[in-house]
């Protein structure tokens, strides 16, 4: 029987490269179910090629666009939740942002094996993920580049002989700006991402390095790693994507190019090696590989992350939601670039801090406190 996978986020680029990988193994797989927000064209194209048994389309007020021919149709937050739980062998959860959360808690539930993309997830209820999956049948596998290359040199060594993870950042298209230049950039020029090609949120959160920002947190409850023992350092030719440093002061280094497709294929196979027919680095036709450490005053989203972390689960959260609202600002054209950090900052002092989190419901509170935080914070700004 094939191997029967659900993708939540379809039509994204994570999404779109799943499908693709997916019809790459069509003799050992096939797309069970699909779920988009609301690019209701494409979603329409995916589920006649794909002919799922479920389709799921989250903005519900637009279903009447879709086709969803012979497929379960399901809408809505609800409709999501049970595409997360139906008896699939694998789920990807690619959804962006804060809306990948129940999902990810419905499938882990459901005893399901997850391919998590959707970082957010682990850095909003990183401490419930662990804890569902200790006393569950589920099971969780990265996507996430870094995570999946962390993931593979992790299962070389003993736990005894690591000494420190670190992930590597491409630095995004300002690398090198000034902080005067960073304060004057468009949001056309925040999507001109140098090695990756990728949706919106990602490639501007790559820009103001809150996405390695989200990956430092989601590797300390993805590995169970103190904060202290994860680091970060801009490469960015994107080929290392993963380092873990030994005891004896040796290295391990994951490469691979910098095409989604690689460890979408790895968290798809239950980490097990494919031949894919794209994808291979030529070591002698690249130039150099350099790396240097990032600059946290630049670029200070590195540096709230690591601050959220030593304040706790709340923190995690607010910087998670008020990264969400501020980019979203930026990319309406109503802040400037430094503006996000700066709001990330103000909210997290802001807010009333808990260590540990396990109720979800608590989550789901500080999260909108943080988003109402800061649209108040956007709307005073402008009046
Ligand atoms: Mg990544």
């Amino acid at each position: 029987m094939k191997k029967r996978i659900v993708v939540l986020g379809s039509t994204g680029s994570i999404g779109r490269a799943t499908l693709d990988v997916i019809e790459q193994h069509r003799d050992t797989m096939e797309v069970y179910g699909l779920a988009c927000r609301e690019n209701t064209g494409l979603f329409s194209a995916q589920i006649k090629k794909f002919k799922p048994t479920y389709a799921c389309l989250f903005d519900a007020a637009r279903a009447g666009k879709v086709e969803f021919r012979g497929a379960k149709k399901l809408t809505g937050p609800e409709g999501m939740k049970e595409l997360a739980r139906v008896d699939a062998d694998m789920i990807v959860n690619a959804l962006p942002g804060s809306i990948g959360l129940e999902p990810t808690l419905e499938a882990l539930k459901g005893g399901r094996r997850l391919a998590l993309a959707n970082k957010e997830s682990l850095v909003m209820a990183g401490r419930v993920i662990r804890k569902l999956l200790k006393k569950g049948r589920a099971g969780l596998i990265p996507v996430d580049s870094e995570h999946s290359a962390l993931y593979q040199l992790l299962n070389c060594i003993e736990p005894s002989e690591l000494q420190s993870l670190t992930l590597t950042a491409s630095g995004g298209p300002f690398r090198k700006h000034t902080k005067a230049q960073l304060r004057m950039v468009s949001s056309d020029e925040a999507m001109k991402h140098p090695t990756w090609n990728m949706g919106k949120k990602i490639t501007l959160d790559s820009a103001t390095l809150a996405n390695k920002g989200l990956e430092v947190i989601e590797a300390r409850w993805l590995f169970d790693i103190e904060p202290e023992h994860i680091k970060v350092l801009v490469h960015p030719e994107s080929i290392v994507h993963g380092i873990a440093e030994l005891r004896d002061g040796s290295l391990l280094a994951y490469l691979a190019y910098p095409d989604m497709r690689v460890p979408i294929s790895f968290a798809l196979n239950e980490g097990v090696r494919t031949q894919l027919p794209f994808g291979k680095v030529d070591l002698a036709r690249l130039t150099s590989l350099s790396f240097a450490h990032p600059d946290q005053r630049r670029f200070p989203a590195l540096r709230l992350a690591y601050e959220a972390l030593a304040i706790g689960d709340s923190a995690q959260i607010v910087y998670n939601a008020s990264n969400e609202v501020a980019a979203t600002a930026f990319m309406e054209g109503r802040i400037r670039f430094t503006d996000i950090p700066r709001l990330m900052e103000e909210a997290l002092n802001r807010h009333a801090a808990v260590p540990k989190i396990e109720d979800v419901e608590e989550i789901v509170n500080i999260h909108h406190w943080t988003v109402r935080y800061v649209e108040g914070r956007l709307r005073r700004s402008r009046g």
